[in-house]
């Protein structure tokens, strides 16, 4: 951090931060926002309108963070915002059943064939929890295999921190998760399938489940091995366990069916959130019928949730979902296809040694030569590099992720006129980066 300048302040952004920090722990309401790994002022935003955002200050981005995936038609979508003010108009919550929670599952299940039956809920966190403890209740059994660098929110069980070695015991990864809530999860190190063996192997009989990002993006971008996740697959059907593809991320991003329709690798629960909740609070997690029929009413699972459900978020997600046309991911795919070659054009001309890495649309930069296959790899870059480029971007007016750990996202709003700024930003970027010291 030492090394890295920032170029300009936002004092009004500061003044909030500060007034933020007095009532907020850390001033923030979930912790990558406070800019803690690159340093500075984090930016309060006021508006965004397609690929842009408008700091407190009055200073334009171009966004490549689309408030971490979820905003993939854009800021302030016109069909977004109508759908979203009509269903206000009629009324914000009812605690009842209603016609758009039917028609986004429908749409779901529509989109992604393993999904038979699907459950809303409010948070990709609540998801993933969810569809674990309907794993434990289905088979029985209490452990669960995660993956070190893989993030399914801050559920109890998976905040569990790698230990080296096959099948390690998660440790909590922090204070207030007990021994007892981690001590089910095993982790294992990423795309290494001989882990996953050795770990049924181990405990023949006790593995409920392996969870995994279906292409995870939450420790940078590292796509599966081919046959990972179908190795994954088989593992879990041999040895009378389920296998969750944890889509919150991907879901509805990667392609209209997420990742499965890329990798088509059947799992028996899914779980989604981001693109699905059009910028509002509503995830999902489904699969298999007989699975989903373990959960309450329908069976002994309990599950609930006050706004589940709820009129608003299920709107705005059915009317971004209708617009994901296959000429809206071509256009994403395109937008972040010329944005990559950018990025890389950049960098290699100031020689700095990187990695781009892409899953689909969503891709991030590693600062080191070699390929990342796990959390290890990733840890290994020099992110000190990742730093000194983002503070450039940011003074030049583009929005990236505030940690070299993190995907960037695109949306069908990324035009012409907002790829151009990247590109004009992006030459003292790559120079920032390559004269970054440690
Ligand atoms: N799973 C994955 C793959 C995620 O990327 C995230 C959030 O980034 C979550 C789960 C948790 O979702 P939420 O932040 O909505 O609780």
């Amino acid at each position: 951090m030492d090394s890295v300048s920032f170029p300009y302040d936002a004092p009004v952004s500061q003044t909030l931060f500060d007034r933020a920090s007095l009532v907020t722990p850390g001033g923030v309401n979930s912790p990558v926002r406070a800019f803690r790994a690159v340093g500075g002022t984090p930016r309060f935003m006021v508006s965004g309108t397609g690929p842009y955002l408008t700091d407190a200050d009055g200073r334009e981005y171009v966004d490549l963070v689309c408030s971490w995936g979820p905003m993939i038609l854009g800021h302030s979508h016109p069909e977004v915002t109508a759908a979203v003010q009509d269903a206000v108009s009629r009324g914000t919550s009812f605690g009842t059943p209603g016609e758009g929670e039917v028609a986004l599952a429908e749409e779901i299940v529509a989109r992604v064939a393993p999904v038979e039956q699907v459950r809303l809920v409010s948070s990709g966190t609540e998801a993933t929890m969810s569809a674990i403890r309907l794993a434990r209740g289905f088979t029985g059994r209490a452990k669960v295999i995660k993956f070190a660098g893989c993030y399914h929110g801050h559920v109890d069980a998976l905040l569990a921190a790698a230990g080296s070695g096959v099948a390690t015991f998660g440790l909590p990864d922090t204070p207030g998760v007990t021994g007892a809530q981690a001590g089910d999860t095993i982790v294992l190190p990423y795309n290494d399938l001989e882990s996953v063996h050795a770990a049924f192997h181990a405990h023949p009989g006790e593995i409920a489940c392996v969870i995994t990002e279906a292409s995870p993006g939450n420790m940078g971008v590292v796509p599966p091995l081919p046959g990972f996740n179908q190795g994954l697959k088989d593992a879990c059907a041999k040895n009378g366990a389920l296998f969750i593809s944890d889509e919150v991320m991907t879901g509805f991003r990667t392609s209209r069916a997420g990742w499965y329709g890329i990798d088509s690798v059947t799992p028996d629960l899914m779980t989604f959130g981001k693109v699905m909740g059009g910028g509002f609070p509503a995830a999902a997690f489904g699969g298999r019928a007989d699975v989903m029929g373990h959960l309450a009413p329908a069976g002994p699972v309990y599950q609930a949730g006050t706004l589940s459900g709820n009129p608003v978020a299920t709107a705005a997600g059915l009317a971004q979902l209708r617009l994901l046309d296959d000429a809206a991911y071509e256009k994403v795919d395109a937008a972040s296809a010329r944005i990559r070659g950018l990025v890389t054009d950049a960098l290699a001309k100031e020689g700095v040694a990187h990695r781009l890495q892409t899953a689909s649309n969503m891709f991030s930069v590693f600062f080191t030569d070699r390929e990342v296959r796990d959390y290890e790899d990733a840890k290994k870059q020099e992110a000190f590099r990742f730093n000194a480029f983002f503070h450039s971007m940011l003074s030049q007016g583009v929005y990236l992720p505030p940690s070299a750990f993190e995907s960037w996202f695109v949306s069908t709003a990324h035009d012409d006129a907002a790829i151009e700024r990247i590109a004009a930003a992006l030459p003292a970027a790559a120079r920032a980066a390559a004269e970054a010291t440690a």
